[in-house]
């Protein structure tokens, strides 16, 4: 036997007791004729001591001990004299009598402790020592306790899950696919899947009634800040439902998690809000809600006062800046730098100040305090907040009024990573209009419904109308993170032929590409609808955190490397050959 005890286990009362303990040392201290050992394993930190009178033997293999040797270690549980409040077993200390040398190690490239003196790189190359340190190690518990609460809370209420294919043909997304060569069908490739879309939708119509799967999905896409090339869904779908029983279901979902993984209870129903209003009112369609600070349109109150600026804006939006009307000028002048940067892409700032002295603003050559006062009024201002104002053409403007929100919200503190605030942001538009390529192209994919009322639209020739179409779309919002996102879906062939037409695939290439679920829909498909949640971020925002890379245990880098791994790689020329690959580049 390895061991009796983990090292996180022993307490005060087992004071006394002999006990066998198995480990990495983390930490070796030594102070007049003793040895302090930090022994380190997944449940935790025991201290271990070998003292003046241990035998020569012990004493000399005490001396040999390194950082991240594994050892067995035996010896009697006893009352530590100066205690350690800061881990569990810190009330306690392991008098040694025998070390067992396991494994020697060498000297790790970077501290092992919960601060780390590591770079990013360099630990990313040794990944399974930085999964050693405890944050690493409390956000794969977190994950796993997410994964298994889901599991259990689907399970409970019905749904089956069920495992879809990853060698598969291309399913459009949005995104580029992977792809996979085949040596049995030479010149063929499969591609991997974005996401299980066209599976669940087909287990549907197979009568699964309702399905899940914590399911890899791959995205072959210009990696940003915090996106990985393979990622994981937890992926829904359920048949013979509306918008509202999906939401509902899944807000029964995600509120176990939150009681169940965080000890939070939410009894209040989440907010929904139209895809229309988020725009209107937050200038976002993932909007933060943990603070207020909403938008408000003014360019009502802004005409006729010759202010060219505001006359020739499509939109004006104001913000109220609460308690910052002590802003130094100062302060405003490197705002107005921010919303000028190509990011936010505001051309100018304007503000309103409701101080002690009076109200005054950026604009008084043009408006006088009544005019200015009637602008608070309506943002909600009172004396003490700062407003800000933006004007320019509309979507465009909401947008920077939105990212300016966001970062006011920053500057403010409003926005703790202990406070959740969720909500459903439904109605999003069908299709986007793209100059470039001069088509449609669908918002949330082609398989997600449009809205019954708009259905004359969605036929129409008139490109116009079909632009105004709505989806039966809806995502799950998370502290301004979109955590989730599904639709009710096509579920009659006429219209999902129709949806492709509207995309600008030809009959031919429609039925190439998805014939097998226009088939499908022709067998009798059910109506349905489901949903998909980005599980790596929902971790990474349940443990407080930005990054979703600690949630991961072997992630990929910003350049979409495994940098341990050393992946992709070229391979070699026999297996090119079999693969009946030519490469174009020579590495
Ligand atoms: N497959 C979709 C996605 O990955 C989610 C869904 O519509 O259920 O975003």
């Amino acid at each position: 036997m390895y061991r009796t005890h983990t090292c996180g286990e022993l307490r005060l009362n087992n004071a006394g007791q002999k006990v066998t303990l198995a480990g990495w040392v983390q930490k070796i201290r030594k102070m007049g004729g003793m040895s302090f050992i930090d022994l380190r394993d997944r449940y935790g930190i025991t201290q271990l001591v070998v003292d003046e009178s241990a035998s020569h033997d012990l004493n000399a293999t005490a001396e040999k001990l390194g950082r991240e040797y594994v050892i067995q270690a035996t010896g009697v549980v006893a009352e530590r004299t100066s205690k350690n409040s800061k881990i569990p077993t810190g009330d306690i200390e392991i008098k040694l009598s025998e070390i067992n040398l396991l494994n020697a190690s060498q000297t790790p490239p970077f501290t092992i402790e919960d601060e780390t003196d590591g770079g990013e790189e360099i630990r990313a190359k040794y990944r399974y020592l930085d999964l050693r340190r405890g944050p690493l190690k409390k956000a794969l518990e977190l994950r796993h306790k997410m994964a298994q609460e889901t599991r259990k809370y689907l399970d409970g209420i019905g749904f089956i899950e069920v495992e879809t294919p990853v060698l598969i043909k291309s399913t459009p997304e949005g995104a580029r696919d992977f792809v996979v060569p085949s040596r049995m069908n030479p010149g063929e490739f499969y591609a991997l899947p974005q996401s299980p879309q066209t599976f669940k939708q087909l287990l549907m119509v197979a009568g699964y009634d309702k399905y899940f799967q914590i399911v890899r999905c791959f995205r072959d896409e210009d990696l940003r800040a915090d996106r990985q090339p393979e990622f994981t869904q937890i992926d829904c779908e359920m048949s013979f439902v509306e918008r509202e029983d999906v939401l509902n279901t899944f807000e029964g979902t995600i509120k176990a998690l939150f009681k169940n993984v965080l000890g939070l209870e939410m009894n209040e129903q989440f907010p929904r809000i139209s895809y229309a209003d988020a725009m209107k009112y937050y200038g976002s369609d993932k909007p933060d809600i943990r603070f207020g600070m909403k938008i408000a349109e003014i360019k009502h109150l802004t005409g006729g006062k010759d202010f060219a600026v505001f006359d020739s804006a499509e939109y004006v939006g104001a913000i109220c800046v609460e308690g910052a009307a002590s802003y130094t000028r100062k302060q405003i002048d490197e705002i107005t730098e921010w919303v000028k940067r190509p990011q936010v892409g505001a051309k100018g700032l304007v503000y309103i100040r409701l101080a002690e002295d009076g109200i005054k603003s950026s604009v008084d050559k043009f408006y006088s305090p009544e005019d200015l006062t009637a602008i608070a009024n309506v943002v909600g201002a009172k004396n003490g907040d700062l407003i800000l104002i933006l004007a320019g053409d509309k979507k465009r403007t909401q947008d920077a009024m939105g990212t300016l929100r966001i970062e006011m919200g920053n500057r403010l503190g409003l926005r703790k990573s202990d406070h959740y605030a969720p909500l459903w942001v439904y109605d999003f538009p069908l299709l986007e209009w793209d100059e470039e390529t001069q088509r449609f192209y669908a918002m949330h994919h082609p398989f997600t419904s449009p809205k019954p009322e708009d259905m004359d639209k969605f036929y129409s020739s008139n490109k116009e109308d079909i632009a105004q179409v709505c989806a039966n779309a809806y995502d799950f919002v998370l502290n301004g993170t979109e955590i989730g996102g599904g639709s009710i879906r096509i579920h009659d062939s006429g219209v999902q032929k129709r949806m492709f037409e509207v995309l600008g695939f030809g009959s031919e290439e429609a039925e190439y590409k998805f014939g097998f679920i226009i088939n499908a829909f022709k067998f009798g498909a059910p109506p349905h609808g489901g949903i998909a949640f980005g599980f790596d971020r929902f971790c990474a925002l349940f443990g407080g955190q930005e990054t979703i890379r600690d949630y991961i245990a072997f992630p990929k880098n910003n350049a979409g490397r495994d940098v341990m791994l050393d992946a992709p790689s070229v391979i070699d020329a026999a297996q090119m050959d079999e693969l009946f690959l030519k490469s174009t580049v020579s590495k």
